[in-house]
């Protein structure tokens, strides 16, 4: 880290990384997953990887938008309720099936909505304004031609973009490619992200803790997480504070894995399993960010995979999956809007923040008639998990800042809308 061209921020102090610098340099090191044909139930919500071309028109032929008679416009010109026009039904056309008949003059050809246009005939009449007669129809009305005709190619003409490289799959664009024919249109996939907890005191949330043993959350604060950016984690469960036991496990995960994040582990402890392992291993590095919390930091690759070494604090995880893994994941997915939404709020309460370092205050952000506000949800403490369940947003008290007083703006990451 020390010869990184950008640790030499004036306004930090000596050898921590800005909270923007970090992010870039994951970002920089992050690729987007090579694109697959996916099923289309698999590929919602993934982004299409080049453009995708209609190869047919749509809809592909010409249906009837009524019940009714498909016939000529010049058989019915000047039908009326007085005048009425009778024409010889020569059949009938059922939706799903080619027309077997074609409509002549002065013929006409049952037809239900949905049914393909009879060659020869080029506007309906509905059901409504007819009469049905001995093998004959007595039609009340005189559409001008392509009257409830829906034509070919009305929707989509071949070779026109269906959905455009770099957009995500929603239903509207599912709906359209089944429609068009595209079962399995060529997506980024979502990275299988390996979730590991390290710490001998942890034990998983279904047992009952010793004295001094803490139920694991990381893990399921950060399953949360990469579910809700998309991304599929797979949990590996708890590692004791063991170089061994923590190498086997991620090597254990390689194959399956796109990526790992592990928390805990990674300060100067002598019990800093991930970075015992992976210092200098692989390419993973370890640093200091100019932030609170989530100072310590580890990243890097190993095997070829991106790994997250995330401080072990609950809130730490958090604030630190927000900048610097959640971002990469979405570039991952072929995503190109890689931040949260952010707001100017004023404070309702004062809050401090640490000498040199970017606070991320956790705030509930409400809008008011005057504007938005921000309220903190707590103390700063790291581990004070709730304090992040009550937040919609992280409020950055940038680092010349040591207190931010009730009244002043702030700029706000909304991690969640406030229904949620
Ligand atoms: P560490 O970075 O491993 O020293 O952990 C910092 C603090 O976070 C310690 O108090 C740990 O007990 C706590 N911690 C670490 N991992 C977890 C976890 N998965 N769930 C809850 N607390 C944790
Ligand atoms: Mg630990």
């Amino acid at each position: 880290m020390a010869e990184h061209p950008h640790v030499h921020d004036h306004d930090s102090p000596e050898g921590l990384v800005s909270v923007e610098d970090a992010r870039e340099r994951v970002l920089a090191a992050v690729k987007s997953l090579a694109p697959l044909e996916l099923p289309l139930t698999d590929a919602y919500g993934c982004v299409a990887a080049h453009d995708i071309v209609a190869t047919i028109d749509l809809p592909e032929f010409a249906s009837s938008g009524m019940d009714g008679y498909a016939v000529r416009a010049a058989d019915v010109e000047g039908a009326s309720p007085k005048q009425p026009v009778e024409l010889v039904v020569v059949g009938r056309s059922r939706i799903g099936h080619r027309p077997d008949v074609t409509v002549g003059h002065n013929e006409a050809v049952q037809i239900a909505t949905g049914a393909p246009i009879p060659a020869g005939a080029d506007c309906i009449v509905p059901v409504e304004n007819a009469e049905a007669a001995e093998r004959a129809v007595r039609l009340f009305e005189a559409p001008p031609m392509g009257k409830h005709v829906r034509p070919a190619g009305e929707d989509v003409k071949t070779g026109q973009v269906l959905v455009p490289a770099g957009k995500r799959l929603g239903p509207p664009e599912l709906g359209l490619l089944a429609n068009a024919g595209h079962p399995a249109p060529m997506v980024h996939p979502r990275p299988r992200v390996v979730v590991l907890s390290t710490g001998d005191e942890l034990i998983a949330p279904t047992e009952t803790p010793d004295f001094g043993q803490v139920r694991d959350s990381n893990a399921y604060t950060i399953f949360g997480a990469l579910r809700e950016a998309g991304a599929m984690p797979v949990l590996a469960g708890i590692v004791a504070d063991d170089v061994e036991q923590l190498k086997e496990m991620v090597f254990a995960y390689e194959v399956q894995a796109d990526a790992f994040i592990s928390s805990g582990g990674v300060s100067v402890g002598e019990r800093d399993v991930v970075k015992a392992a992976f210092f200098r291993r692989g390419d993973v590095e370890f640093y200091r960010v100019a932030m609170q919390p989530g100072m310590p930091q580890g990243f890097g690759h190993v095997e070829g995979k991106p790994y997250w070494g995330l401080p072990g604090n609950p809130v730490s995880v958090f604030v630190s999956f927000e900048q610097f893994v959640r971002p990469a994941i979405l570039k991952m997915m072929g995503r190109t809007n890689l931040g949260r939404p952010e707001i100017t709020a004023v404070l309702t309460h004062d809050v401090s923040g640490p000498k040199g370092k970017m606070q991320f205050a956790r705030v509930v952000v409400q809008r008011t008639r005057e504007g938005w506000r921000a309220t903190p949800t707590g103390a700063r403490g790291s581990n004070l998990i709730s304090t992040v369940a009550r937040a919609n947003g992280l409020a950055m008290i940038p680092p010349g800042i040591e207190m931010a007083p009730a009244g002043s703006q702030v700029r706000v990451q909304v991690f969640r809308s406030s229904e949620d």
